[in-house]
């Protein structure tokens, strides 16, 4: 049986990456509420940035599929839905990621994760998925996904 170590669950998984944007990972999108262990297994509690965002699925077994090739398999994943998940949750180191990695992170206004100008185009409500708008940059031109800001 295992000890109740979890902060060696959260360094397993601080390495499951977003299943939407690979440069970041679950922890540090910060939908894992908390973990607990209770009863001799890991509870670790998962709160969706989106309802009804087709990434929650992918997390779930992203997340099981790490633990258990780490030996890990007393655990449950339990989905949270209150509070709901703001990008208010998400760290400044987090937003920085995501804007090397051409996404513009959550704010009022999108800005261009390339030249940072602020003329900005909205060109759809939806990009790739749906926790993602799709913009145009009106100065260097690029098409960008901006982060929604929930
Ligand atoms: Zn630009």
């Amino acid at each position: 049986m295992q000890n109740g170590n979890t902060n060696k669950i959260w360094e397993l998984l601080n390495t499951v990456p977003d299943p939407e944007i690979p440069a970041i990972s679950v922890v540090e999108l910060g939908v894992i509420r908390n973990v607990i262990f209770q009863e001799n297994s890991f509870i670790i509690s998962i709160t969706p940035t989106y309802s009804g965002c087709p990434a929650v699925k992918a997390f779930q077994d992203d997340i099981k599929i790490c633990l258990k090739e780490n030996g890990i398999e007393n655990f449950e994943l339990k989905i949270v839905y209150s509070p709901a998940w703001t990008t208010d949750w998400m760290a400044e180191e987090t937003k920085e990621k995501l804007r090397k990695y051409g996404i513009s992170p959550p704010s009022e206004k999108a800005i261009c994760p390339q030249c940072n100008s602020k003329s900005t185009t909205l060109v759809s409500e939806f990009g790739a998925t749906a926790c993602k708008s799709f913009h145009k940059c009106n100065d260097c031109l690029e098409p960008f996904e901006h982060f929604k800001c929930i």
